[in-house]
């Protein structure tokens, strides 16, 4: 279940100068404060999205709601809520999750490169995403038996799914075909640059 919500805080008090109270005539006894409302998951802030001010009188007490404020206090009221800055934690969650977007398309790009490696020196154990481009939304896996030079000897899987990361549910013994195959290095490649071949998995890497 994820918590999800508003929540409000007090940003700030501050006297409303040159004013006089509505209620009581006393002046310069106004004050006026600002809060924010904020998006929040798990109790974390996510990001603000409003300001909501009122005004209280310090002699006769009497307060104001925003939407009831007697016309002459709402000009100063409307100053003080402009130049009352929502603090940067109320997008303490933004900045998290772009640090998590940042460091995801990192480790994406350590993977490419690993990939592209994998791809020029394969290993007994490599697993090869593959998909006919144009045809079909269906992906399947080859699986590397040995590499020795320029060859590589390979199994297909005999299952195809509409998946792009197929591994993890088509990458069982018994879904391989027991006739292997022989391709080059450079048929890889060929593969690669068309499309065919997406992805390589090196299992415990
Ligand atoms: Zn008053």
């Amino acid at each position: 279940m994820i918590i999800y919500g508003s929540k409000g805080s007090h940003l700030r008090t501050a006297p409303l100068a040159g004013t006089s109270c509505p209620a009581c005539n006393t002046p310069e006894a106004m004050k006026a404060s600002v809060y924010a409302r904020y998006a929040h998951v798990y109790w974390i802030p996510l990001f603000p999205f409003s300001k909501a001010a009122m005004a209280q009188c310090d002699h006769c007490q009497q307060a104001w709601e925003e939407k009831s404020l007697p016309t002459q206090l709402q000009p100063v009221v409307r100053e003080l809520k402009k130049s009352t800055r929502f603090p940067l934690w109320t997008w303490a969650g933004v900045a998290v999750f772009a640090v998590i977007m940042a460091s995801g398309a990192i480790a994406g790009r350590f993977h490419e490169r690993d990939s592209k490696g994998w791809l020029t020196a394969p290993h007994a154990g490599d697993i090869y995403t593959i998909h006919s481009p144009g045809d079909s939304t269906k992906y399947s896996l080859l699986k590397v038996l040995s590499a020795k030079g320029n060859t590589v000897e390979v199994v297909a899987n005999e299952y195809e799914i509409d998946d792009r990361s197929p591994l993890s549910e088509l990458n069982s013994p018994e879904k391989y075909s027991k006739e292997s195959e022989s391709l080059t290095v450079l048929d890889l490649q060929i593969m690669h640059n068309k499309g065919q071949l997406t992805d390589v998995d090196r299992p415990g890497k």
